[in-house]
């Protein structure tokens, strides 16, 4: 599915983020930023040992935080760690820090002057957020910025499985 906001392409599509080409892919990093599984796991996987030296220069990165790296081996030039929080039921702040996540990824990229961006669907792995209100505020949060920043051609959440694929066009759909 393909929306245009503003001057930028928003995208859903099913697939690897690792083989994306955009300028930056996003990590579903943890606050350490040591690696893991999931998309974490994935990425350092195809981009190679140099991402992860970089990140331990770094140290770490606070939940709803980003910070950059280079892209190693990957297709795209950069990727943008960033932490989503825990789900812990909801009272522990975790709507917030999930928006601040894609919040500051995209102000990131754009600070960068980056045009293309894709994401994972953070914090609905391990981290366990409810995967329909994780996909609202990811969209939501990627709309109320493109509405006031023109700079990115293209943003695109790349859905690992068919149903997270499902649940984001359903809430896009919601916004719209
Ligand atoms: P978190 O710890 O933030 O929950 P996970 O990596 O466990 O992060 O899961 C986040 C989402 O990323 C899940 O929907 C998972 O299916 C998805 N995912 C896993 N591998 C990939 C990949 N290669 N490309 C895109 N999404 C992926």
């Amino acid at each position: 599915m393909e929306v245009v906001i503003g001057k930028t392409t928003l995208s859903l599509i099913q697939g690897d983020i690792t083989q994306e080409d955009t300028d930056a892919i996003v990590n579903a990093a943890n606050s350490r930023l040591a690696g893991g599984a999931g998309v974490d796991g994935a990425i350092h996987r195809a981009g190679g040992p140099s991402i992860m030296e970089e990140c331990r220069k770094i140290g770490g990165c606070p939940t709803g935080q980003a910070v950059i790296t280079t892209g190693g081996n990957l297709k795209a030039r950069w990727v943008i760690h960033t932490v989503g929080p825990v789900y812990q039921g909801g009272g522990k702040g975790e709507a917030g820090l999930l928006a601040s996540a894609y919040r500051e990824s995209l102000k990131l990229a754009s600070s960068r002057k980056l045009k293309s961006i894709a994401f994972p669907a953070i914090s609905t792995g391990v981290y366990s957020y409810p995967l329909a209100e994780a996909a609202r505020i990811a969209l939501k949060t990627t709309i109320d910025y493109l509405r006031d920043h023109s700079d990115l051609e293209l943003v695109r959440f790349v859905l690992f499985d068919s149903r997270t694929y499902d649940v984001f066009v359903e809430e896009l759909k919601k916004l719209l």
